[in-house]
């Protein structure tokens, strides 16, 4: 079956067809650098990283674009709208880009111990101010905004009655107005629906840029608008993000897009679902905000224990993306214990081994373990189902230990079946899903190349080539192992 993604903008899945293969676009909307990161971070910068793995399994050429947000204009729950970077400055007495570069820094750490690789651009809102300014002059020029008092404000209502406003997140304009809540700048707009691409600073605004409008800063939406259009053109492929930022984010971002390039920006809209913190949302007022850093280190009052960052990322894979996901203690000590039991099952498959002799006839195991392995592909290409797929690797799981303790005869299967499966099984595990086997697996295989150099040393001796075996012996010395030849073999050990 070839890829099928879930598109929240037809709301069905389809059929993923990029429009330059093998070249794919894919724009995930980056964090906000104003505080360290936490637990909402975590998901969709690990189910994303899983998408970009896949795609470039399947052979395509990923760009993939997560931006930083390091300026601008936000809007908080419940609160008037206000400069996140400049307040917290002011509380941390740092430079506003101290502060930035403190918290990106930060972020990356986190990524890298969710083992997240890198995206191809990162770029910064704060680096793209020029780009943004162009936009916003562009969709100023087409008529569809207005300037006032130095801000410029989106026109909703003029776009609403031309283009589907509220196409993406299944809201209506009447609703919009309703549950607006952005207070600063209300008395300027036109209408409470429109929303500001850029806003002039007021005395004391720490960050703050020249524009044809006087000093200001950029609105939250451009910048997303700008950097995909540089990087990316439009339209492009894929365009992620939290179902959070699905309005009004990714909602005025569609409609500034439009005005601008004349196409929307994304063919392929994907949002994650939200995680709850012990079956609530994740919000200040609950303070079950869990920052990564206190999860990894389980300093949060909410934490009975530390919980790894593979343990994390296991359990937040273990959900598929469209569902709601309660962190939890219960939730993630089983997400542990699970962990554990598929990289024992990684560890004894590599060292299992077929009795000389065995079958070449595919029997009932045999075919079951291949069917098993290829579902694998057919749940990640069904909107990537990681939940399936680590059920499938559980159920091939299961034939590792039986084998290994000899409640299953291992001869049942072929030998041919189960070098695929020393191929596949550790590379669904580590290459597509980023579950980097632990330090103990690391020291398992070292053993085993160990060994196989003591082997090829004695079978030198044996040939009298004994300037190979001091070779051998030698080099192991100056990396800090030593060899000692006893009656019963070869031991090492460290000097
Ligand atoms: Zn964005």
């Amino acid at each position: 079956m070839p890829l099928h993604l879930y598109n929240s903008l037809s709301r069905q899945k389809e059929l993923f067809e990029p429009l330059y293969s093998p070249h794919v676009g894919m724009y995930v909307c980056g964090p906000t650098v104003s505080g360290e990161s936490h637990l909402g971070h975590a998901r969709p910068y690990v189910f994303f990283d899983v998408v970009f793995r896949w795609l470039r399994h399947l052979g395509y050429q990923v760009r993939y674009v997560r931006n930083i947000t390091d300026a601008g204009h936000f809007e908080e729950e419940d609160r008037p709208a206000e400069d996140k970077v400049a307040a917290k400055a002011k509380l941390e007495r740092l430079e506003p880009m101290e502060l930035v570069q403190k918290y990106t820094n930060l972020f990356h750490d986190a990524m890298g111990q969710l083992n997240n690789l890198p995206p191809s651009i990162e770029p910064t809102a704060t680096g793209h101010i020029i780009e943004q300014i162009g936009m916003i002059e562009e969709i100023l020029r087409k008529g569809w905004a207005y300037e006032v008092n130095g801000s410029v404000y989106f026109d909703v209502v003029r776009y609403a009655r031309q283009f589907d406003y509220g196409r993406l997140s299944g809201r209506k304009l009447d609703e919009l107005i309703a549950g607006s809540r952005e207070l600063e700048g209300q008395e300027e707009k036109r209408h409470p629906a429109d929303f500001a691409l850029w806003k002039k600073a007021p005395p004391g605004h720490l960050m703050r840029w020249p524009s044809p409008w006087g000093e200001g800063f950029p609105g939250w939406h451009i910048e997303c608008s700008a950097m995909a259009t540089k990087y990316l053109g439009a339209p492009f492929d894929i365009h992620g993000g939290g179902m959070d930022l699905q309005f009004p984010h990714h909602e005025s971002e569609m409609a500034q897009t439009r005005i601008a390039t004349g196409h929307i920006p994304a063919r392929y809209w994907m949002h994650n679902n939200m995680i709850t913190v012990n079956g609530r949302k994740m919000g200040k007022s609950y303070n079950n905000t869990i920052t990564l850093r206190e999860l990894f280190t389980g300093t949060h009052p909410l934490l009975e224990q530390a919980y790894s960052p593979m343990t994390v990322r296991f359990f937040i894979l273990q959900a598929h993306y469209r569902s709601t996901l309660d962190f939890n203690n219960d939730a993630l000590r089983a997400a542990e214990k699970g962990l554990q039991r598929l990289m024992e099952a990684l560890r004894l498959l590599q060292r299992l081994e077929l009795p000389q002799g065995g079958t070449e006839q595919a029997s009932e195991t045999d075919r079951k373990v291949g069917q098993l392995l290829d579902s694998c592909v057919q749940h990640m290409n069904d909107d990537f189902n990681t939940a399936s797929t680590l059920a499938a690797l559980f159920d091939i799981a299961s034939y590792i230990f039986a084998w290994h303790h000899r409640q299953a005869d291992v001869s049942e299967i072929r030998p041919v079946t189960l070098q695929e499966l020393q191929r596949r099984f550790p590379f669904y595990i580590t290459e597509i899903l980023g579950l980097k086997p632990s330090e103990e697996l690391h020291a398992d295989r070292l053993e085993r190349i160990l060994h196989i150099l003591i082997d090829l040393r004695n079978e030198a001796r044996r040939r009298r080539d004994f300037a190979s075996a001091d070779r051998i012996r030698q080099q192991l010395l100056e990396v800090g192992i030593a060899l000692k030849d006893e009656h019963d073999g070869t031991r090492w050990e460290w000097t």
